[in-house]
């Protein structure tokens, strides 16, 4: 008997208003996840940036566990529910190698939001999608399937998708440029012109979340610092590098931002280390961070959900000082 090829159902081709969080990865893949869904002729509504509301809701529908990342996720997914959009896109990220792979938190993140939810009493409806390259479901797969939910032809969701990688790409390496040419210059000024310039390396949902690294960035302008991003980087060189520092550690953000630090280190005054309470990856490697590169004065921030960043604007204030009288010699010379 002739076998009978199952076609994947279109479940979401009445899907027409996709929600995606302004939080977590949306800070590293945003665009090309905006681009497939708009590619495929989807509405797509990014909410707006977490501010204390955020946190708030975000913490009552978290367990005292989680971290204050996803805490401010949930924050973000509540926030779309009741701008009425018909799912939220919510993707599951095991990663792309052995030693590449995501923090679990992403892993679950589908099952984490519908739990959420449901033990809160409301109902949020999920596109999940799952890449996991080491399991032989790779990003381009996994975009495939998603497609043919939401109702395209192969030939459709394939161009969507190349479309969306192509955008996201264009995105990184402008990034990537913009800090190299900013080094580059900096580098060209004689010493004693050259501002302070000191280095974050956090998530880039950490450090590019106006609520959480927002203030960082702001107080460390603000005192007339120049600031440069640890993730704003080439990342497969920065990954490459990561393995003079460590071969085991697993986490392919940590690895990149390891990475970075190296390349940038002689270009920088101070390293801000940045961290949402409590990070399990961040809580391994700044540790290794501290211990074993040496040379430049750092300050580690955490941010927890109770305190936020109160007292953080001091710290830097503090530190930035710290490293202005060093510039000039010290406190003996100033
Ligand atoms: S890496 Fe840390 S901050 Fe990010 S989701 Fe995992 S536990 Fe949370």
């Amino acid at each position: 008997m002739a076998k009978l090829a199952m076609k994947p159902a279109a479940d979401l081709a009445a899907v027409r208003r996709v929600g995606i969080p302004r939080a977590l990865l949306y800070y590293r893949y945003g665009r090309l996840w905006r681009s497939f869904f708009e590619e495929l002729g989807r509405e797509v509504v990014v909410d707006a940036p977490s501010d204390r509301g955020t946190l708030e809701t975000g913490d009552r529908l978290s367990v005292d566990e989680t971290c204050l990342a996803s805490k401010l996720f949930l924050g973000h997914v509540a926030a779309l529910a009741r701008q009425g959009v018909d799912a939220v896109f919510v993707p599951s990220l095991m990663g792309y190698g052995r030693f590449d792979t995501f923090c679990t938190k992403f892993q679950a993140l589908p099952d984490l939001v519908v739990n959420a939810f449901a033990v809160a009493g409301e109902q949020v409806r999920v596109i999940a999608l799952r890449v996991d390259e080491p399991g032989g479901q790779s990003e381009e797969d996994a975009f495939m399937g998603l497609g043919v939910r939401l109702g395209a032809s192969h030939k459709e969701t394939r161009r969507a998708y190349r479309a969306a990688a192509a955008a996201q790409r264009a995105y990184d390496e402008e990034m990537a440029r913009e800090q190299e040419r900013l080094v580059k210059s900096l580098s060209k000024l004689p010493a004693a012109d050259r501002p302070l310039t000191i280095l974050v390396a956090a998530h880039p949902y950490v450090a590019h979340d106006p609520f959480v690294g927002g203030v960082v960035e702001d107080a460390l302008r603000a005192q007339g610092a120049c600031v440069l991003f640890a993730d704003e980087t080439d990342r497969a060189r920065v990954l490459k590098r990561s393995y003079d520092f460590s071969r085991s550690i697993p986490w392919i953000v940590n690895r990149e931002l390891i990475g970075s630090l190296l390349m940038l280190h002689e270009h920088v005054d101070g390293i801000v280390l940045m961290s949402a309470y409590p990070c399990g990856p961040d809580s391994m490697a700044d540790d290794a961070i501290e211990r074993c590169i040496h040379g430049k004065p750092i300050l580690t921030l955490t941010v927890d959900a109770q305190t936020g960043t109160a007292g953080v604007e001091t710290r830097v204030e503090s530190f930035v000082d710290i490293l202005s009288y060093q510039k000039k010699g010290g406190y003996l010379n100033a």
